[in-house]
């Protein structure tokens, strides 16, 4: 079978001269999903039993907050990239985190506000948390501040703090680099809040996504005072309180406004959830759920008897612990800490610290990304 080459127009920015042929003979893999391969895994009797369909200098596995930067940085840098994702969009975690981005070490919004010249774009709505002095950051700062565990804020707690210094710092290095390729990747950045503090990024990577698609924010169960009865809940403080994550109103209306006020993460306004409700109300009026498909184990009730509550539902797959374990360049490591050439891991997927967030997902797929295509060139 004939390979399809992929990714060789002449598009890119920043092209390089790459060796092609040398490239695609040892190219590079980076796992940034739950599975990753490399071509060196691969013993010579599986290799020759293989059909490839396509070749690419890198091959990226998962369209994350690392695999996307990855992606779009090999393609930068002259490689030709293959993406594969599992999901039908793509952005994994990414697209329903609330897009505060921890990065820093002197890049260029810090520098941006620290010179007074704030939000050029008007992006800015919610009022600054920390003082100019603040933005005063490098590389060091930000280094020390991840691994120092003298460093302790007002509680006295050493927040954030690792021993994996190797990657740490390799990671502190790239981040003011990363800042500028997100900014020259069109990714939108409102309130900066210091070192160590989050910034709100419209993260709007699916290109084909309108409102409300993208940023989807907190999950909300809806039900009315029927369901309440039915099942006997008791919806009193305090069972319930006034702290954002529970709703009550006489009409839908009422209540995604009430949502959309009281709810600090509910940054989509909920213009959908009258004719959602409506849409569902039709499904129970006809007995059949063509959106869920619904069997008889799950009984449809109409949301139609005020007043009306809104629940939020907290499901958080929130960081992971364990993975695979990188170096600084982000080449994965085997189980006696040895290199396995063509294999790169950032974010989630990696290991040996409390993996977590944007600031280190993206910077990761960056370091991947440019160091599979240098050493591979
Ligand atoms: C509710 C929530 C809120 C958050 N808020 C923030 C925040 O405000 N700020 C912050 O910095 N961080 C936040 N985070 C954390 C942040 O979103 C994650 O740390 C980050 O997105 C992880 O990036 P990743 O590249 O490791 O994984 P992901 O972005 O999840 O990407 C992994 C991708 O791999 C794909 N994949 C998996 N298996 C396969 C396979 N076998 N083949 C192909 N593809 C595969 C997945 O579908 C997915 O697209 C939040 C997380 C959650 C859950």
């Amino acid at each position: 079978m004939s390979k399809n080459k992929v990714g060789d127009s002449g598009s890119t920015q920043d092209k390089k001269n790459l060796n092609r042929r040398n490239f695609i003979k040892r190219s590079a893999a980076i796992g940034v999903g739950t599975a990753a391969f490399g071509t060196a895994s691969t013993g010579p009797t599986q290799a020759q039993a293989m059909t490839w369909d396509y070749e690419a200098d890198i091959v990226v596995l998962g369209a994350g907050a690392t695999g996307l930067p990855a992606a779009i940085r090999a393609r930068d840098l002259g490689a030709s990239v293959i993406v594969v994702e599992q999901n039908f969009d793509i952005g994994g975690t990414m697209i329903h985190s609330n897009g505060n981005v921890s990065l820093g070490g002197g890049d260029a919004i810090q520098l941006r506000d620290l010179a007074g010249k704030n939000d050029p774009e008007g992006l800015i709505t919610v009022a600054p948390v920390e003082r100019p002095e603040a933005m005063q950051d490098d590389p060091d700062l930000l280094f020390r501040d991840q691994t120092d565990w003298t460093v302790v804020n007002t509680g006295a707690k050493a927040m954030y703090r690792y021993n994996n210094r190797e990657v740490l710092r390799a990671w502190a290095d790239n981040v003011a680099p990363v800042r500028q390729f997100l900014l020259d990747n069109y990714v939108k950045f409102t309130r900066i809040s210091g070192t160590h503090g989050a910034i709100d990024a419209a993260l709007a990577i699916n290109e084909g996504s309108q409102p409300p698609h993208f940023l989807p924010g907190p999950i909300w169960a809806i039900f009315d005072q029927a369901a309440v009865d039915r099942a006997q809940w008791n919806v009193k403080p305090p069972y319930t309180g006034d702290n954002g994550l529970f709703f009550k109103a006489d009409t839908i209306e009422e209540l995604a406004a009430a949502i959309r006020a009281g709810n600090e993460h509910q940054k989509v306004a909920l213009t959908y959830l009258k004719e959602t409700v409506a849409r569902w109300n039709s499904f129970v009026a006809k007995g059949a759920d063509p959106d869920f498909e619904r069997g008889p184990d799950a009984p449809m009730h109409a949301i139609a008897t005020p007043p009306f509550y809104a629940a939020r539902i907290i499901i958080e797959w929130h960081d992971s612990c364990g993975g695979l374990r990188i170096n600084g360049k982000a080449q994965v490591l085997d189980m006696k800490g040895q290199v396995i050439p063509g294999l790169y891991a950032g974010g989630e997927a990696t290991g040996a610290h409390l993996m977590h967030g944007l600031g280190k997902c993206c910077t990761h797929g960056y370091m991947a990304a440019s160091n599979a295509v240098d050493e591979r060139a």
